[in-house]
């Protein structure tokens, strides 16, 4: 099997994790895997998978560690991972990880990072993110407003308030994060494999900065 790059960003709601596994697609040309993206899809075209995760997501709990590690297991099995993948929210718990980890061979590289971000500062970036409809690219209100309101300006498509980011289920994913994926931290530092990166610098200087973290972390890459 080729050396996969296998990258894994943690970090709580509203920390960017999303927006820059996005950046990390283009600058290492590696595929996101967003487990949360995957899902809301499955539920806008109510799939079996969708029937099953809707009530979940839009509560903020975790859907099935069984479901998720499936649905990633398939994703990467695609020919577009061939020599690696950007996690976005997967793994999301220790259970999760220890599933994931018995996919790796030998020859992938690992890095796991974490976006370190000032949690108070969170649920106010989350009420203001806005995600297009259609592309998925996101937007904030306050730091990155789209150029016409309502109106994604990469491909014109909608922009909406994710279901799951009004107040109350906002502190409900925060909660669920320090119980759950936290620990994730623990489990990958005693691995060697864990980074930090500042989540709270400019949002190219955070770019810049994992992908100094993915490089040093891997040997000849
Ligand atoms: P995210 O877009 O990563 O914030 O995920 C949105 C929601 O999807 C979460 O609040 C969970 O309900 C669900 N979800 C995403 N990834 C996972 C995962 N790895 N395990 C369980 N549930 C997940």
């Amino acid at each position: 099997m080729a050396v996969r790059d296998v990258i894994i960003l943690i970090g709580p709601p509203g920390s960017g994790k999303g927006t820059q596994a996005k950046r990390l697609e283009n600058a290492l040309s590696l595929p996101k895997i967003s487990t949360g993206d995957m899902l809301r899809d499955a539920i806008s075209r109510r799939t079996a998978l969708g029937m099953e995760a809707k009530r979940t997501v839009d509560s903020g709990g975790l859907v099935s560690d069984d479901v998720v590690n499936g649905v990633v297991a398939e994703r990467i099995q695609a020919a577009d991972c061939r020599d690696g993948f950007v996690l976005d929210g997967y793994p999301r718990n220790v259970s999760q990880a220890e599933a994931f980890g018995r996919s790796l061979g030998a020859g992938d590289r690992l890095s796991v990072i974490e976006l370190g971000v000032d949690t108070d500062r969170l649920v106010a970036r989350l009420t203001r993110r806005r995600t297009c409809g259609s592309c998925g690219e996101i937007y904030n209100l306050e730091s990155r407003p789209p150029e016409v309101a309502g109106v994604c300006g990469r491909c014109g498509g909608d922009l909406v308030r994710r279901s799951d980011d009004t107040e109350a289920v906002i502190r409900g994913r925060m909660d669920v994060y320090r119980a759950e994926t936290e620990p994730l931290v623990r489990f990958y530092r005693g691995n060697g494999h864990h980074s930090q990166v500042d989540g709270m610098a400019p949002i190219d200087d955070v770019t810049d900065n994992l992908v100094g973290a993915i490089r040093g972390s891997a040997p000849g890459g």
